[in-house]
């Protein structure tokens, strides 16, 4: 069985929660950031269980200081070991960046074979979306640079289609918040918001491709945060779809940065994983 979907199943037989989309020190994105005991002491204490889901992106993968370079990766698994010696629960997985075939082919083979190496220490593998022609759609000032080559239709047309590649190719357990390319549109975003996004048939699709292929779909609950101000997938989206699909799986993250996000996320994770389970 799908490993992230056996852990979403044994959590729901004990209504237990869990936020599986934490990142540590060890993302790039992340300045001063926590370790994982901080997060692990965190979840014991407001009852939820922390699942990682450090950034793991091909291209920087030459680079000698990051985190899962060839000779760095080691340190990075040794920490989680040292953390799980307190015997607090979490799960390890990883947010991978899956790249357009046309246009970095070449980094989803790196990607491939890191997996190759690497993917026995991990209980998930959850796949994700950030490039889109040659900028990142979820850091407003390269999604500023974009739209001054594309229009948006064209951005969102090629962020689906790499999309879809994703889920029908890159083999993950998991997919992250599907339609993350509306990050930012909506109010005081790079782009006013639409209606139409809430109920984007190209999200419903991604869903479809997730149940058919046996890979959960993360809910995503962070777009609270941001322009877009709803869950990914959208909130009436993700409900159609579980209510008509109850063999759909989810999982919920807060893709909290630090461990003050994910204490305050605790609410919002209960509130959805109730929701997911009735
Ligand atoms: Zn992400
Ligand atoms: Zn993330």
């Amino acid at each position: 069985m799908n490993p992230l979907k056996k852990i979403v199943l044994d959590a729901k037989k004990k209504h237990q929660p869990l936020d599986l989309h934490l990142h540590t020190r060890f993302s790039v994105d992340v300045i001063n950031g926590n370790s994982f005991e901080e997060y692990m002491q965190a979840g014991e204490a407001i009852g939820i269980v922390p699942g990682f889901l450090d950034h793991f992106q091909a291209e920087k993968v030459g680079d000698k200081r990051y985190p899962f370079h060839e000779e760095n990766v080691t340190n990075y698994f040794n920490a989680y070991e040292t953390a799980k010696e307190t015997g607090l629960r979490s799960f390890l997985g990883l947010e991978i960046d899956y790249y357009s075939p046309e246009l970095h082919g070449d980094w989803n083979r790196i990607t491939m074979e890191w997996l190759d190496r690497h993917k026995k220490e991990f209980d998930y593998l959850v796949g994700t979306v950030h490039d889109v022609f040659e900028g990142t759609i979820t850091i407003p000032a390269e999604l500023d640079g974009l739209l001054k080559t594309h229009s948006f239709p064209e951005i969102d047309a090629e962020y689906y289609h790499v999309l879809d590649r994703g889920i029908e190719l890159g083999g993950f357990h998991g997919f992250a918040h599907l339609d993350v390319v509306y990050r930012f549109c909506g109010d005081k975003g790079v782009l006013p918001g639409k209606k139409e996004y809430y109920t984007d048939e190209r999200t419903v699709a991604g869903m479809a491709a997730c149940t058919r292929h046996d890979i959960v779909i993360e809910l995503n609950l962070r777009g609270f945060d941001h322009p877009w101000n709803s869950t990914y997938p959208a909130e009436p989206l993700f409900q159609r779809f579980k209510d008509l699909h109850p063999k759909a799986a989810f999982f919920t993250g807060s893709d909290s940065h630090d461990v003050k996000t994910f204490e305050r996320y605790a609410p919002v994770i209960r509130r959805y994983t109730e929701r997911l389970n009735t």
